[in-house]
């Protein structure tokens, strides 16, 4: 089983099928099915996001920061002289479309030295063993999402037995720790664990140079606690409330000019974006947005914790 999915996993399962006897077809067929019924019950996510594979412009951010994602699921290339990081891999269907935002740019896919995640969930990582295989890049993880990554999603605590959310599992190359610092070429970027959405849930830090002024730049991991998400009593993650309050102190403490994250909802890529004029004010400059957002998203989280704690007594 080596970690991956018999049921999903290559493009080329189509071809053998047709060399395979007729009763051995059944068993595909059955789980074809099998993963139509999972999909329509648990993998709203994978079905209903046709903006994750949907293309957009990438752009210029500030200083060496770049926009090389989809409109619904981000990417971010910080170039350098010794080569370039990226951010998030995404779905596999994503990669090509991240490679050639990268080559429009008048950047190369193959430069692509370091490889990140925001977290360990298929729609930013799944994408990942195909980046490494192409551009050779070293895959950096946080810690305590490391398992998840290695397993194609199979540990993942409130996903992992849902098939049509495996994916390709991935070796890791350096595990990050809380406050681990990425460097290359002179680029800085530092790894703050904000768990509760995934356990090794990961807000990334850098500071830009633009224009002569310096930005600090903050990529939200994920503040969201996903339909489903068990936070009391939780077998699987029994510290998960915990760690929401731990990443809301954290994200409360960065110092953020620039707020990105790891979906473009998260900080109104679309409408921002066409606001971007040369020479003009940076819409993606937004401080209070970040504070707004956050401030947001801890209320959800304790509108639903306080429900799920009522329901529980
Ligand atoms: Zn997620």
């Amino acid at each position: 089983m080596a970690g991956i999915h018999p049921e999903l996993g290559h493009s080329n399962d189509v071809d053998d099928m047709a060399y395979t006897p007729p009763m051995r077809r059944i068993i595909p067929i059955v789980s074809l099915a099998l993963i139509l019924v999972l999909a329509a019950a648990g993998s709203v996510f994978a079905q209903a996001n046709p903006e994750w594979t949907e293309p957009f412009p990438p752009f210029h951010i500030a200083g060496n920061l770049h926009y090389v994602g989809s409109k619904g699921l981000a990417n971010y290339l910080v170039t350098t002289p010794q080569g370039n990081i990226l951010i998030n891999s995404d779905l596999e269907a994503n990669v090509p479309l991240i490679e050639a935002s990268i080559e429009k740019l008048g950047f190369k896919f193959k430069d692509t030295k370091i490889l990140l995640i925001s977290h360990a969930h298929w729609d930013h990582d799944a994408g990942s063993a195909m980046i490494k295989e192409k551009t050779g890049a070293t895959y950096m993880v946080m810690d305590a999402d490391v398992g998840v990554v290695e397993s194609g999603g199979k540990t993942d605590f409130a996903y992992g037995n849902d098939s049509a959310l495996l994916y390709r599992s991935t070796r890791v190359d350096r595990v990050l720790h809380d406050g681990d610092e990425v460097k290359l070429g002179g680029a800085v970027l530092v790894a703050h664990l904000t768990p509760g959405h995934t356990k090794g849930c990961t807000t990334w830090a850098m500071q830009v140079t633009d224009r002569g002024k310096t930005y600090n730049v903050v990529i939200l991991g994920s503040p969201n606690v996903n339909p489903g998400y068990k936070l009391v009593d939780n077998k699987a993650y029994p510290e998960i409330a915990e760690d929401y309050e731990r990443m809301w102190r954290v994200l409360k403490s960065l110092p953020c000019d620039i707020f990105l994250g790891a979906h473009g909802s998260y900080f109104g890529l679309e409408e921002k974006y066409p606001l971007m004029k040369e020479g003009g004010a940076n819409p993606f400059i937004d401080p209070s947005g970040y504070k707004k957002y956050i401030a947001q998203k801890e209320q959800d989280f304790r509108t639903e914790l306080a429900k799920q704690k009522l329901a529980a007594m």
